[in-house]
């Protein structure tokens, strides 16, 4: 499997020490190819990648994002059907978050939603479109009855 419509960086991976123990004792691992050579990118098993290079999820979970960085290898399991690639944490960007102003405009555009047009109060829950109003004024004017 080739990770195709991408740009690959580099046509060898690091090397896990592990694996290529296994290799030299010759047992045939089918997702492990640090060099590419058979699947034209670096390429490892599932939990098998070496340091340093992530998946997406991962990156995320450390509040990164790969930030404009190419595929520089790839996790293989369920016999080749499922495919992650893995970027190199030392180049991932940190993820975007709201500034200050962004943040405020959300605040308020949350606390329009919980407020009644008709009688301007802000409430604990937001304004119900098919309403229009608050419940204490739709009640009122019967639109509940
Ligand atoms: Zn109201």
């Amino acid at each position: 499997m080739h990770a195709t419509g991408y740009t690959c960086a580099q046509t060898t991976g690091p090397h896990v020490s592990a694996l290529d123990a296994l290799s030299q004792r010759g047992i045939y691992l089918k997702h492990y190819d640090p060099t590419g050579t058979r699947y034209g990118i670096p390429t490892y098993p599932y939990r098998w990648a070496p340091a340093g290079l992530l998946t997406r999820r991962q990156l995320r979970a450390k509040g990164l994002r790969p930030g404009g960085q190419p595929v520089h290898a790839q996790i293989l399991w369920r016999d080749g059907a499922r495919v992650a690639y893995l970027y190199r944490e030392a180049d991932a960007k940190p993820k975007r978050t709201a500034t200050p102003a962004q943040h405020a405009a959300i605040a308020k555009a949350l606390k329009a939603r919980r407020t009644c047009s008709s009688c301007g109060r802000t409430k604990s829950y937001y304004i119900p479109r098919s309403l229009g109003e608050c419940l204490d004024c739709a009640e009122a004017s019967g639109a509940l009855s």
